[in-house]
């Protein structure tokens, strides 16, 4: 699971007092999203962007480009960063309360679609396009209350998200009326956490709706193809889902980040204590969970590699009678593994039977790439900032 790479480097940074570090395999990721390209090539399948809000770091946006063929931001923030960084890239604007300085900046950086949220988006879109005097080309999110794999589900995308059939009909005056505001389909994200059968399901379904609205010329079916942090070589089956969609007739788009970047990071620390507290074994971190958020908000024990280095390395001091290869206790006990906060919650994996875990050792956080540093309150507690490494042959 983890690349040879990213080990070889977490051993390097722990030797250089690096630790805690993300590393990044962008080798890794290229292959990954060269694989999903290859998968999605079918006759009237999909076309692939990017959900930047899943990780946007510059050279993640930078390894993808080639494999991708455009890029959707949510904010006018990740719509700046995006296009500083890939000058050329096309890209969709998407996300819930669209400032109207936001709406101007997609217009004035040439975005080239804008996913709309409501009957009011709209007007003030149409309003301010016009006193720009640009064209812009518009979908309309949908909000429709999806049965397809309602099991399963991660994160359903129902509440405030997109229009529900009733504002999408409010929509068609102010279309009517500002004809430099092009309609070019529907855009919906319902869920995240589908496989390949349920996104298929889905995305039919949108389609499907899309149609029974109006002449769409394309539906962007959104993003949401499911990971499996507790299987993580359990993929989604991408080829399978580019067969079940593939619509001759109408541009699909789909816009997946967590799929696409989640495997190439990890976060890489190393083991400061190794305790017993009323009978339950705990390995203490160095780092928490606020580098790598993840495992509090999703309620999962998040993947991990250790790497023994057999205990801190210095001769000097060790205590006569611990018994691990350094100076430090060690488990081979269920163990849960906590971070550097003073709460609770700052835990990654609980009660994992990993083998030896000892002081010293180097744990690998696996699946971090994607909605990890960049969701985290990296301020809590002052505790210093991580390291970044984003390792390619390609230097
Ligand atoms: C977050 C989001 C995505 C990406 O979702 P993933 O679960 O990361 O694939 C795509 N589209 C929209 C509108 C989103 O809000």
């Amino acid at each position: 699971m983890i690349t040879d790479a990213v080990r070889e480097r977490a051993r390097a940074l722990a030797e250089d007092e690096g630790l805690p570090a993300f590393v990044y395999d962008l080798d890794a990721l290229r292959s990954h999203a060269a694989a999903v390209r290859s998968a999605l090539d079918v006759p009237g399948g999909p076309e692939l962007f990017y959900a930047a809000k899943a990780n946007a770091d510059e050279p993640i946006l930078h390894a993808l480009e080639p494999y991708v063929a455009g890029f959707e931001v949510a904010s006018g923030g990740e719509l700046e960063h995006v296009r500083r960084v890939l000058p050329d890239a096309r890209l969709a604007f998407g996300g819930p309360g669209k400032t109207d300085q936001e709406l101007a900046t997609a217009l004035r950086l040439n975005v080239e679609r804008i996913h709309v949220e409501s009957p009011y988006e709209l007007a003030r879109l149409a309003q301010l396009a016009q006193e720009i005097g640009r064209e812009v080309d518009v979908l309309l999110r949908v909000n429709l209350k999806s049965d397809s794999g309602r099991k399963g589900v991660a994160l359903s995308m129902s509440g405030p998200f997109g229009m529900d059939p009733e504002a999408m009909e409010a929509c068609r005056p102010i279309l009517e009326r500002a004809p430099w505001m092009r309609f070019r389909g529907v855009h919906a994200h319902l869920a995240s956490g589908l496989d390949a059968p349920d996104m298929v399901r889905q995305s039919a379904e949108i389609v499907d709706w899309a149609r029974s609205y109006g002449d769409v010329e394309e539906v962007n079916v959104g993003g949401g193809m499911a990971v499996d942090y507790a299987d993580p070589g359990r993929i989604f089956d991408w080829a399978a889902y580019a067969k079940g969609v593939a619509t001759p007739d109408v541009r699909l788009r789909i816009e997946p980040g967590r799929a696409l970047s989640v495997y190439c990071g990890w976060y890489v620390t190393e083991v400061l204590d190794v305790k017993r507290a009323h009978g339950d074994w705990y390995a203490v971190l160095h780092g928490g969970t606020m580098h790598l958020r993840t495992p509090v908000t999703k309620q999962h024990d998040q993947p991990f590699t250790v790497i023994p280095t057999g205990g801190p390395t210095g001769d000097s001091g060790g205590h006569p009678g611990g018994d691990s290869g350094g100076d430090g206790p060690a488990t081979a006990e269920p163990v849960t593994l906590v971070g550097q906060l003073c709460t609770p919650k700052d835990v990654f994996a609980r009660e994992i039977s990993a083998g030896r875990i000892a002081v010293g050792d180097v744990v690998a956080f696996a699946m971090a790439g994607a909605y990890g540093w960049n969701i985290s309150h990296h301020d809590f507690l002052m505790h210093p900032k991580p390291g970044f490494h984003y390792l390619s042959e390609r230097g």
